[in-house]
Parts: C-alpha cells; sequence; structure tokens
C-alpha cells in the first residue's frame, strides 16, 4: 500500500475500529477487474496487504480481516444483485468513466469491469453493513449499493440496510505527477519503499511549475512537495519553508531532501513493525484464518435468508 491509502483510508480505519465492529477485506475478486491479464501479481500482494494494515497500527484482535475469494457468498450474492441491477445504472458511474479514460493502456471493456459496483454491493450487504468507508470518488458506489438493497427489499421483501457513507477525509498527497496517487499510474511512494527508493521518487516529483529557475519565488500553495510537509515535518519548519520558498531563499532541490528525511523518519517504526511481522509469516496467516472464519459464518447467514427470500 502507498501513502495516498495511508492517509486516505488506513489512518480513516484506524480511528473506525475504536468505534465500530470493523470488516477489511481484500477485494482480490476486484482485483481481477483491471488485473486479468497478470493474475500472478494479486495472490503476492494479499499477506503483503496485510501486514501493511497491521504495521500501521489496524488490529485484528478489534477488526475481522478477510480474503474476499474465500468466502464464495461474494460471488453469490453479486450474481443475485446482477440478476436485478438496471444496465444505466452501471454505465453512468462516473468512477467507470474515469477509469477507462485513465487507464487507457488497459482493455477495460469487459463485462466485468463494468459490474464492480455490483460485486461492492454485494460486497458490503451480504455483512449488512451500516456504514461503509470511502472517499468522495467511491461515494456514489455507496449510493448505487443503497439503491440495490431498496431494489432487492422491493421485489423479495426487507432484508437488506441501506448503508451510510462515512466520508473519508480525502488525502491531500497526490502522487509524484501531481495525479491521484495510484500504484496504475506509477506514481506511488510505498510503505515498503527503501531509504534510497523514497529519496529517488521525492526526486522525482513534480513542485510548483511555474518555478522554472532555481530564482523564481515559488508557491508553496500549490506544490505537492508542500503538501507532504504539511505532515511530515514539524510546522515552525513548515513555516519557514513557507517564507523560504516564497521569497526563493530556498531552492527545491534541498527542499525535497529535508522532506524526504522527514517522510523516511515517519515511516520507520512502520518498517520495524513490518519486519517483525515478516519474520513470524504463520501468525500473519493464523489471522488470516480466524479473520476468515468470522466472516464466512456471517456471509452464509446472509445467504440462506437470501436464498429463502428468492426462493430459490
Ligand atoms: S521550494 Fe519546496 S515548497 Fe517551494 S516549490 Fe520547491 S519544493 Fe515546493
Amino acid at each position: 500500500m502507498h501513502l495516498g491509502h495511508l492517509h486516505g483510508a488506513l489512518t480513516n480505519w484506524k480511528q473506525l475500529q475504536e468505534d465500530y465492529d470493523c470488516f477489511f477485506f481484500i477485494a482480490d475478486w476486484h482485483a481481477l477487474t483491471s488485473e486479468y491479464a497478470n493474475t500472478k501479481v494479486i495472490k503476492e500482494s494479499i499477506e503483503d496487504i496485510i501486514v501493511d494494515w497491521i504495521s500501521v497500527g489496524l488490529d485484528p484482535d478489534r477488526a475481522t480481516f478477510f480474503i474476499q475469494s474465500k468466502i464464495k457468498e461474494h460471488a453469490e450474492l453479486y450474481l443475485v444483485f446482477s440478476m436485478i441491477t438496471p444496465l444505466p445504472w452501471l454505465e453512468r458511474n462516473p468512477t467507470y468513466k474515469e477509469q477507462l479514460r485513465e487507464l487507457e493502456q488497459k482493455d477495460l471493456y469487459t463485462f466485468g469491469f463494468l459490474g464492480y459496483p455490483v460485486l461492492q454491493a454485494a460486497d458490503i450487504l451480504l455483512y449488512k453493513a451500516s456504514g461503509v468507508p470511502v472517499g468522495e470518488d467511491q461515494a456514489p458506489h455507496v449510493e448505487l449499493t443503497r439503491e440495490i438493497a431498496r431494489r432487492f427489499n422491493h421485489y423479495y421483501g426487507p432484508l437488506f440496510p441501506e448503508p451510510d457513507t462515512l466520508l473519508a477525509p480525502t488525502s491531500k498527497l497526490l502522487g509524484l505527477d501531481r495525479r491521484k496517487m495510484s500504484k496504475s499510474y506509477n506514481n506511488a511512494i510505498f510503505l515498503t519503499d527503501s531509504d534510497e527508493e523514497i529519496d529517488k521518487q521525492v526526486g522525482r516529483m513534480i513542485t510548483d511549475p511555474q518555478r522554472a529557475r532555481r530564482s523564481d519565488p515559488g508557491n508553496p500553495d500549490i506544490c505537492n512537495v508542500f503538501s507532504f510537509h504539511e505532515i511530515y515535518t514539524p510546522g515552525d519548519v513548515v513555516r519557514q519553508i513557507d517564507g523560504d520558498c516564497r521569497t526563493a531563499a530556498v531552492g527545491c532541490v534541498d527542499c525535497k531532501k529535508m522532506m524526504a528525511a522527514n517522510l523516511r523518519k515517519a515511516l520507520q517504526p512502520i518498517r520495524d513493525k513490518r519486519s517483525i511481522l515478516e519474520s513470524d509469516m504463520d501468525r500473519v496467516r493464523d489471522i488470516i484464518d480466524a479473520g476468515n472464519q468470522r466472516a464466512r459464518g456471517i456471509a452464509e447467514e446472509t445467504m440462506a435468508e437470501v436464498k429463502k427470500a428468492l426462493k430459490v
């Protein structure tokens, strides 16, 4: 996982696990929608992601961690929902259109890619979730989930609650190229990156695009490096950088070096925890098995209710 995940989702999840009975899952069926031609990478990522979660402070004793494809009911409920979801609901999905544009190197004109919000609805409603933490871009999918729940309840009787959108604060951190940080865009800094990789990636970051020469004053308000400083650099230093940037007293190269040093320092405890976990992967697998078992119990119950309602 990368810094966009950390500041967009994981920090928020850490808070939610204090207040809710949380279910966090690895969406490996979803990963197939864009990685169907390279499935090896999906399996390799699963344990890595769980290790990332625990390293940043998600707690398997408080929340349930599980893997989507290990719970067959996700696929079953997806099938049922796909029967009742009108095609225009999916075609008007703004994320669908955006991703088709952004990931034009991949052939995403597939049934599965168009239908992934239906699978999301199954993921959510299988556990009769009361809320779903999402970024703004995913909010339309939760709305679609509510519509699917309403439609199911209308045809077959009241079974599913309509989940709330728990809007997560949007991460201010953009990718290296100032687009949204994403592995697919090759513009991310990962929690697992080494010191050398962090330095290299920070060196690639686009700063204030108007600042062509070292002697030009910069504008930290539109600089992505500065957004990183605001998270990783002490407040008094941030204020100093703000002034020095505007008067060209500091150059972007030095400014980036300072930021990279603070970023490395902040990620160190996460990396330390990761290396302890990596030396005991059996424990990680036990955590996943226990989570799968708990999730499966609930999913089986819901699916039995669905079949009863459908009279199938
Ligand atoms: S000096 Fe720092 S804050 Fe200013 S434009 Fe360069 S990298 Fe951004």
